[in-house]
């Protein structure tokens, strides 16, 4: 068996032990401590725009605070993009709260402006107004900012920016994790840097920021016993793993170039490949290409194209099963235009990691190509 090609793995910097060891050293092995300080100084400096952040557990557990910050309660309704990883809906169903799922367009893939207006007519129709809109920046490429910025102010509901997997995206040179009202970030094993497990909540105001730790330290009232008169979660990010963070964020930017290199390498492979077709980026768009997709024809020719990749030890995976698609939310309205349908059937991402070699680049792109019979 050849050695496994991953669609994407943890690629350390070499940093990240001597900030493990100053927590050690200085005894700071707990949820909190200069490392979990110094990555949301770090990722603040980064992201501009005067954010704050608050380091957490997790991605999903940024979007339950940030959920909970808006005050969306049991019975309420919140708009989720359909196509996206089941995380950015679950803390919906948290909070006792319905999701309403809304199609993509075909320019970003990700939450398509008409849909979501008529999404959000409907819903005012039927008796409740959004509470909030969970807009997500899928692969690395942001969603279209101006069109979906422009919605939510006219029907005055805040935007929570998915930008798990868009960390170093920018639209006209401004950050991705900066567009939202709040916005959340994830530093999983798979994502473009990590923590081994870990997220963010990036907030405009100091006092939200504030807030959603208190929130994920148990809500402790200001008491030299413990008092508490909110509940509370156990959310806040461990001192050890920020250390990681901090290592992670000095090559952040290293990490967004190759990934960018992986895409563009199989662009150029393939460019005279008419069934195979890539999401180019609109114009102002940054893309961090945190995974390269492909979209074939057919369904048939990328289940094909999975199980040659799959023979000679390569992972590569449909992409994300729209929620609307997914059992577990079967009762939830949404809003379909069928391109999030589309994109399942024909879309296939390519092993994409930061610590990819050209070795592996290459035996991807021989077994594509045995498959097309090149
Ligand atoms: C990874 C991811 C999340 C969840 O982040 P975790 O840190 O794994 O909890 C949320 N939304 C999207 C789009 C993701 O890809």
């Amino acid at each position: 068996m050849k050695p496994k090609i991953w669609l994407s793995s943890p690629h350390m910097s070499g940093k990240e032990q001597s900030y493990i060891k100053e927590a050690f050293d200085s005894n700071w092995v707990a949820p909190l401590g200069p490392n979990v300080t110094g990555f949301e100084q770090d990722i603040q400096n980064y992201l501009g725009q005067n954010r704050h952040v608050a380091a957490l557990s997790s991605g999903t557990a940024a979007l339950h605070l940030a959920l909970i910050l808006l005050k969306v309660k049991a019975g309420d309704e919140v708009i989720c993009q359909s196509k996206t990883f089941s995380a950015s809906a679950n803390p919906i169903v948290y909070l006792g709260a319905t999701p309403v799922f809304v199609d993509s367009e075909t320019e970003t893939w990700n939450i398509c402006p008409e849909q979501l207006e008529l999404a959000i007519l409907d819903r005012i129709e039927k008796g409740k107004t959004p509470k909030a809109i969970i807009a997500v920046h899928l692969y690395g490429m942001p969603y279209k900012v101006d069109q979906i910025q422009s919605i939510a102010l006219k029907y005055k509901i805040p935007i929570i920016e998915d930008s798990a997997e868009s960390l170093g995206s920018t639209v006209r040179d401004q950050h991705c994790g900066t567009f939202g009202d709040l916005s959340i970030l994830s530093f999983n094993g798979n994502k473009i840097i990590t923590t081994s497990g870990g997220g963010a909540l990036v907030t405009k105001s100091l006092i939200e920021k504030e807030k959603a730790v208190f929130l994920a330290t148990q809500a402790r009232d200001d008491a030299p016993h413990y008092l508490h008169s909110t509940i509370g979660y156990n959310y806040r990010m461990s001192n050890i793993l920020a250390g990681i963070g901090r290592g992670q964020m000095t090559i952040l930017d290293q990490h967004v170039e190759k990934r960018r290199s992986n895409h563009q390498f199989y662009q150029d492979a393939f460019e005279e490949n008419n069934a195979i077709t890539f999401l180019k980026e609109p114009e102002g768009y940054f893309s961090n290409r945190w995974l390269s997709c492909i979209l074939l024809e057919t369904k048939t020719i990328r289940e094909e194209l999975r199980q040659a990749l799959e023979k000679e030890n390569i992972e590569s995976r449909p992409l994300w099963k729209p929620m609307h698609q997914q059992p577990v939310f079967k009762n939830a309205p949404s809003y379909l235009n069928g391109v999030s349908d589309q994109l399942f059937e024909k879309g296939l991402c390519l092993p994409s990691g930061s610590n990819l070699t050209d070795a592996e680049r290459h035996r991807v792109l021989t077994t594509i190509k045995m498959y097309f019979g090149e």
